[in-house]
């Protein structure tokens, strides 16, 4: 590993010029420049050094929000980067995404192709399993559950919505 030496001739990174400029290293810290001075703009900065584009942080900026410590905050940034840095669906959202196709194959196995009416759907109503239910938000589903004394689920196209009733 190369040391520098404060006064030295170096290409760095400047964020003025946005360019890989000669920098004159104005201090160093464990032979690492930490302060240099651009030649082309003479801007003094930290050091950033040329091949840095790529990967452009060098420095961490945590935010520290009140009722948080600092270790939660680093947890919190390193989270956030690390789903920033994650293009492809995780596990997680492609087993939601299995998980939607399979409900709504299963809402259009339950629901669509069948000749009965929707019943409205009322939280006082009384349904029976296999009644399709016309609700305002959900659309149109198919009871596949009831839950006594006042609950029952209901397939949708979104999902199994649990919606209050009356069991009889
Ligand atoms: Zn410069």
């Amino acid at each position: 590993m190369s040391s520098f030496v404060t006064g030295q001739i170096i290409e760095a990174r400047c964020s003025r010029c946005k360019d890989i400029t000669g920098h004159v290293v104005m201090a160093c810290l464990d032979g690492m420049p930490v302060k240099v001075e651009c030649r082309a703009c003479g801007s003094v900065h930290k050091y950033v050094a040329p091949e840095a584009q790529a990967r452009p942080k060098v420095e961490k900026t945590v935010r520290v929000k009140a009722g948080h410590n600092r270790a939660e905050a680093v947890d919190a940034t390193v989270r956030a980067e690390k789903r920033a840095a994650a293009p492809r669906p995780s596990r997680e959202q492609q087993q939601l995404a299995r998980r939607a196709e399979e409900n709504e194959h299963r809402w259009t196995s339950l629901v669509a192709g069948r000749a009965a009416t929707p019943v409205p759907y009322s939280m006082n109503g009384t349904f029976a399993v296999n009644t399709l239910v016309d609700h305002p938000v959900f659309g149109t589903g198919a009871v596949v559950e009831l839950l006594p004394p006042d609950k029952m689920d209901v397939m949708f196209k979104e999902g199994v919505k649990r919606l209050r009733c009356v069991c009889e």
